[in-house]
């Protein structure tokens, strides 16, 4: 697709802030998304130990990333990153069954944090590029994202290697962000 941030959508980057929460199990591929949407290109990355958080912006957007999983002692930190969060993208790996509901799980753990109440969900279901991945349907039902109530939420295709569906769920997202932060 040959993505790259100048590609943003126009109405994300209006004179508003917007920030964004980009979580994921380990390896699910939130660094190449971040990459392929930074930079156009995709990079080898390593998994991401421990609580690395990791925050970029481009003109009015800031997107902060970090692994779930696993994680029992270093949660009650996340709660301080969850604040002004008007939007929440959860990359799974679709290829990844043995993981799926323990992505589901840290998914709703998240969810059930008020400080998230208003943020808009969007789920990448990511690494769609592989033969035996599993559909987004799936995906979504193995989430239990049709169980979610009073959620505005919307799971995109992704592959985040060629860059494809990324700008689709940006694009979702600006559309559903209303209270966007000005300047
Ligand atoms: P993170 O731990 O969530 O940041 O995951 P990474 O971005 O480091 O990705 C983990 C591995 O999956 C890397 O080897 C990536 O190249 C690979 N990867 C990420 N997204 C995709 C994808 O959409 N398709 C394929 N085939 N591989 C991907």
């Amino acid at each position: 697709m040959g993505a790259s941030v100048s590609r943003l959508p126009k109405r994300l980057l209006s004179k508003c802030r917007i920030r964004i929460l980009m979580v994921g199990l380990d390896f699910s591929g939130k660094t190449t998304v971040l990459y392929k949407l930074k930079l156009g290109d995709t990079v080898t990355t390593v998994p991401t130990i421990g609580f690395n958080v990791e925050t970029v912006s481009y003109k009015n957007v800031i997107v902060t990333i970090w692994d779930v999983g696993g994680q029992q002692k270093i949660r009650p930190l996340w709660r301080h990153y969850f604040q002004n969060m008007q939007g929440l993208i959860f990359v799974v790996d679709s290829n990844d069954r043995d993981r799926i509901s323990e992505a589901r799980n840290e998914l709703h753990r998240i969810l059930s944090d008020n400080e998230l109440d208003c943020a808009k969900l969007l789920v990448f279901a990511n690494k769609q590029d592989f033969p035996d991945a599993m559909p987004v349907s799936e995906v979504a039902h193995k989430l239990g994202l049709y169980s979610l109530r009073h959620r505005c939420w919307h799971i995109q295709s992704a592959s985040a290697i060629s860059g494809h569906g990324l700008y689709e769920g940006l694009e979702w997202l600006s559309k559903n962000i209303s209270n966007k932060a000005p300047y």
